[in-house]
């Protein structure tokens, strides 16, 4: 029984481990270093291209629930996670070196995976699982475009700057985290304070401050791709086109000082927020902060934030294409294509978004994929589930202007009995989606 699984990203390193935990043999296609991709950094699989967090771990969270849910169902990357992880509050943030590392040490010393790093042109004959993520390469989108019969979809997404820790100014910033609810005494996030004028005038500066032209994905929409509204995916506004929607939109967003205003003596008007970003301690990413500025201005309006007047950029923000396919029309809830049931998509391309609901597409089409090739019939969560509900949203929406859906409650089938408390109905809908999990796994195994 041999898979092919192709991409090694989040959701194909873990659809390539389920499958081979479940007996079958795995050959897994990842292009890095042979072909590079627009993002990516290293060679490793798994690896994270923005953010190091992998959001809340809190149960009454959507993300927190699906945590949950994977770990009920065994999933390597989420162990992995753990295992990595960094203090920051109760979001789970790992060491994104040591994750990626350890996820292709594992994969490469399973005994019935194959890791090949080679990119992949065409769409296999045989049982095959499509992982190849947001930003697939140029010639597998074109085979895929012909599979699927349909035009992909892409928008741009941004990812947040880097900066070193040793150049942050301790004389102006201060640990702490948000309502003092951090894992560590001290306070798992940098804070840096800004008083009213300041915060005028930096959101001056940003609205003012040159962007980079998006010549490419321009020509990407010319050809008569459709995009998401105003480009972007509202999830990942840059924080230039935040600032423009009104000069107080960043203070009531991503830079509201609220749970922090009693660590400085004077009330700061706005704060931005660093998380650390490995285990070391020596990089920290700004919370919200994903742009496209050119990296000099970033360097120059950056700086701006009191604190960060040194700030040395280890990396800088920049945007990227996102690649997404028409879910309902190509896609079955056990993640199988409607055209051939041994061929299975996984991962961002499906439409679902956010690090773990990719890892959990992968865990579904890895379980799958092997069970079809036992003769089993595929899993098809129970949609009280946040992984089952998600994929039905994906695969049932009627939205002619489809876009990327994250776990989140409002796609969750609503309790018998409605519970005014929102953290006790949130907790209900955990409660409630794990114990149907639970049963659902009993009666199909
Ligand atoms: C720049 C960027 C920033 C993002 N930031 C965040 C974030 O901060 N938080 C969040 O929750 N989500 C974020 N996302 C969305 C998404 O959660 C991640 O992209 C996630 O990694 C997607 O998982 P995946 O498995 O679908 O794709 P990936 O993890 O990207 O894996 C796809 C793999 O396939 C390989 N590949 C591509 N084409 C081929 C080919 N033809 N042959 C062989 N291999 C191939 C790639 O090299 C890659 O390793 C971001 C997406 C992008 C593009």
């Amino acid at each position: 029984m041999q898979i092919t699984v192709i991409g090694g990203g989040l959701s194909g390193s873990e659809a390539a481990w389920q499958a081979a935990q479940a007996g079958c043999n795995v050959k897994l296609f990842e292009m890095r270093p042979t072909v590079p991709s627009p993002a990516h950094e290293t060679d490793y699989l798994g690896e994270l291209i923005c953010s190091n967090s992998l959001g809340s771990s809190l149960p009454e969270r959507a993300s927190g629930m699906l945590k949950e849910e994977l770990r009920i169902m065994n999933s390597l990357l989420l162990q992995i996670a753990e295992e990595t992880a960094l203090p920051a509050g109760s979001a789970l943030a790992v060491d994104r070196h040591a994750f990626a590392q350890r996820i292709t040490q594992t994969l490469e010393a399973h005994p019935k995976i194959e890791i090949i790093r080679q990119e992949s042109t065409t769409i296999p004959d045989g049982p095959a699982i499509i992982c190849t993520g947001p930003l697939t390469s140029d010639t597998f989108s074109s085979a895929l475009s012909e599979f699927t019969g349909s035009d992909h979809l892409f928008f741009f997404d941004a990812i947040a700057p880097i900066v070193n820790e040793s150049n942050i100014d301790f004389s102006i910033a201060f640990r702490a985290s948000r309502y003092d609810k951090g894992t560590n005494e001290e306070g798992d996030y940098i804070n840096c304070p800004m008083n009213k004028e300041q915060y005028f005038s930096f959101v001056d500066e940003l609205v003012k401050a040159e962007k980079i032209k998006l010549r490419s994905f321009e020509s990407d929409i010319q050809s008569g791709v459709k995009a998401g509204a105003g480009h972007y995916f509202e999830g990942c506004l840059p924080v230039e086109v935040l600032a423009t929607r009104g000069v107080d939109t960043l203070a009531y967003g991503p830079m509201t000082p609220k749970g922090l205003m009693h660590h400085t003596e004077q009330r700061p008007y706005a704060i931005v927020q660093l998380r650390r970003d490995n285990l070391a301690g020596s990089l920290y990413n700004l919370v919200g902060f994903q742009t496209n500025l050119k990296f000099p201005e970033q360097q120059r309006v950056f700086r701006l934030i009191p604190g960060l007047q040194n700030a040395e950029f280890y990396r800088f923000g920049q945007m990227h294409r996102n690649t997404f396919l028409y879910a309902p029309a190509i896609l079955d809830a056990s993640l199988q294509t409607k055209k051939r049931t041994n061929l299975f998509i996984a991962g961002q391309l499906t439409g679902v978004e956010g690090y773990m609901g990719n890892i959990a597409t992968g865990l579904l089409a890895g379980i799958n994929a092997a069970r079809v090739m036992n003769q089993q019939a595929p899993f098809i969560l129970p949609e009280t589930t946040m992984l089952g509900s998600l994929v039905k949203y994906i695969t049932q929406s009627t939205q002619k202007d489809f876009q990327p859906m994250k776990a989140n409650f409002g796609i969750i089938p609503a309790l018998p009995k409605r519970i005014r408390d929102k953290r006790k109905r949130f907790l209900a809908y955990t409660e409630r989606g794990l114990s149907d999990l639970q049963s659902y796994l009993n009666q199909n195994k």
